[in-house]
């Protein structure tokens, strides 16, 4: 029989109740998916945040393969008031990876559940179990013969759609805000119900992952960026494969730069011309592709101006680097083209790159792989940067404006130059709203480097919030300061929620900054 990692319990699970949870769980799981040991949850206290690792130390995690699994979980923590964290493929790397919001809470890994139930060739729909990766479902439909896209995030193979839309992720093609691109949910509620959300309520019906809204109050924003119930199916529509598919970059030399091809790109955003999230690049995002920062200095703190310029030169990188990309037919990709090369003509900046004069490339060539939805592990890369394993995603939104940009570019440059770290960063423009990704990356194995790591990240919410700019998403150790900015009534609405769909507090507290 497995032996109990014992030094860590739940918060408030005194050390007889949990044993006794524990086996309640293997008599309804079986033995191997009740994992205690210190060697079988490595993987869950692996994480990139700048805590010490036992701060998020899970006491146990739990395998589930059903629904029903899933209910008997919710009956036995219920009766023990044990917390659970719920993973799909638990990859949420820079924003807590699949470690818990407090030491103790139980993981519930939802990997093993993964099951593509249905794809469907002609309303291009999907309906997923948590655990289905991009791969599975990219193999699926190759294997099938269909003509239909995915659209991952950068991490694509290893991740999957149910945890990435949760967490309101997004991804590179024309469906990128997948939250938008999902359409009915089934989720196990903490009083054991099974609630099929929208059309999915209506015995018979067949319309469950095409038509969002169904009766009444939309529910399935609920069960996003929170914890009011364990997400066990979820439908997303897939794109179809188009006939001409014309990804290109444009580079452009100066920092200020940035405004000019923000207002150039929204309106072709808006318009549609440009579907797809288009990305705008910073330097250091582009280098990390193939550039470590060891290759230039072993300084500490952060990267020299005249370094970063080097870089610049020596990779002909631009200051930023647009990448976008056409979808239609050959006639409409035409026609778009045109209107796209005319305008950055006429902006009399920027140096367009096309798929052919790109070749071999490494940063072209992984974008170009995002924006069609394939498979690829390149931006990776951005853990060589710096190195030691320490990764935030610290991720305000801006109105997709010009005069956004280098306001948000030099406020967060100045913070984490400050604390000795460099801005690695891109926006992503979709249509009237940015989404800022900045890598706070910084060695975690040096302790001194960790410490201002986190300080950095404190001060940069503060610092944004002071101008009115919060993130949409964060790791682990800020939730609580997040939900701070976006206001009491947020946080209290989220409380009387929390209270009325789990008032024994079993499902991730904490997340979100949301607890009973
Ligand atoms: C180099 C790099 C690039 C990245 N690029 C992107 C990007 O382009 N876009 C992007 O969005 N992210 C990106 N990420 C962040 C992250 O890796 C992805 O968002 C990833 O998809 C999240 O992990 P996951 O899919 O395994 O989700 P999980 O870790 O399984 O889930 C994420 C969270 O959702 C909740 N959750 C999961 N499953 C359930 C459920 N069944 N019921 C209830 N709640 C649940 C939990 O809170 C969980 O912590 C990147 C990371 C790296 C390292």
């Amino acid at each position: 029989m497995a032996e109990q990692n014992s030094t860590i319990l739940p918060r408030g699970v005194p050390q007889q109740a949990f044993q006794d949870a524990v086996e309640k769980f293997r008599a309804l799981l079986g033995e191997d998916s009740v994992l205690l040991r210190d060697e079988q949850l490595v993987s869950y206290r692996k994480i990139m945040m700048p805590k010490p690792e036992e701060e998020f130390a899970p006491s146990a995690a739990l395998t589930a393969t059903t629904v029903e699994h899933i209910q008997g979980i919710v009956a036995i923590c219920n009766e023990y008031k044990i917390p659970i964290w719920t993973v799909s493929t638990g990859h949420n790397f820079g924003y807590g990876t699949a470690a818990p919001h407090d030491k103790g809470q139980v993981i519930l890994d939802l990997k093993r559940m993964n099951k593509i139930i249905e794809v469907d060739p002609v309303m291009c729909t999907a309906l997923i179990e948590p655990g289905v990766t991009y791969q599975q479902l990219v193999d699926y439909i190759q294997e099938k013969g269909y003509k239909l896209w995915v659209d991952p995030p950068a991490p694509s193979a290893i991740v999957g759609p149910v945890g990435n839309t949760l967490d309101r992720g997004v991804g590179y093609t024309p469906y990128s805000e997948h939250f938008l691109f999902s359409c009915g949910m089934e989720v196990v509620l903490a009083n054991g119900d099974v609630l099929r959300t929208a059309m999915g309520g209506v015995k018979g019906a067949n319309t469950w992952q095409v038509f969002k809204w169904g009766y009444g109050p939309y529910l399935d924003g609920l069960f996003t960026q929170s914890n009011f119930g364990v997400v066990t199916k979820m439908g997303l529509w897939l794109m179809p494969e188009p006939p001409v598919y014309k990804p290109f970059a444009i580079k452009y030399k100066k920092d200020e730069d940035i405004e000019a091809l923000v207002e150039m790109f929204r309106p072709l955003s808006i318009n549609g011309i440009i579907p797809n999230g288009v990305v705008l690049v910073g330097t250091l995002y582009e280098a990390s592709a193939t550039v470590r920062r060891s290759d230039y200095t072993t300084e500490a703190g952060a990267t020299p101006k005249a370094i970063i310029q080097r870089i610049r030169d020596e990779h002909k990188i631009g200051a930023w680097t647009a990448y976008a990309a056409l979808y239609g037919t050959k006639e409409q990709v035409d026609v778009n083209w045109k209107i796209v090369t005319d305008q950055v003509k006429a902006s009399g900046i920027g140096e367009i790159v096309t798929e052919e004069q790109a070749g071999q490339e490494v940063a072209f060539k992984y974008r170009a792989d995002l924006m069609r939805g394939n498979m690829t592990m390149t931006e990776f890369g951005l853990y060589n940067w710096r190195g030691g394993g320490g990764s935030m995603w610290f991720a305000p939104v801006a109105q997709a404006r010009g005069s956004e940009t280098l306001k948000q570019v030099q406020l967060a440059t100045e913070i984490l130059n400050q604390y000795g770290l460099d801005y690695v960063g891109e926006f992503i423009v979709g249509q009237r709203a940015m989404h800022h990704i900045i890598d706070v990356l910084y060695d975690r194995t040096d302790l001194d480097e960790r410490k201002r790591a986190h300080d950095c990240f404190a001060t940069l919410l503060d610092e944004f919030a002071k101008q009115g700019y919060a993130v949409y998403r964060v790791n682990n150790v800020y939730m609580d300061r997040v939900a701070e900015i976006y206001g009491p009534e947020q946080r209290r609405i989220n409380q009387m929620l929390k209270r009325a769909l789990d008032p024994n507090g079993i499902f991730a507290p904490g997340k979100s900054g949301i607890t009973v």
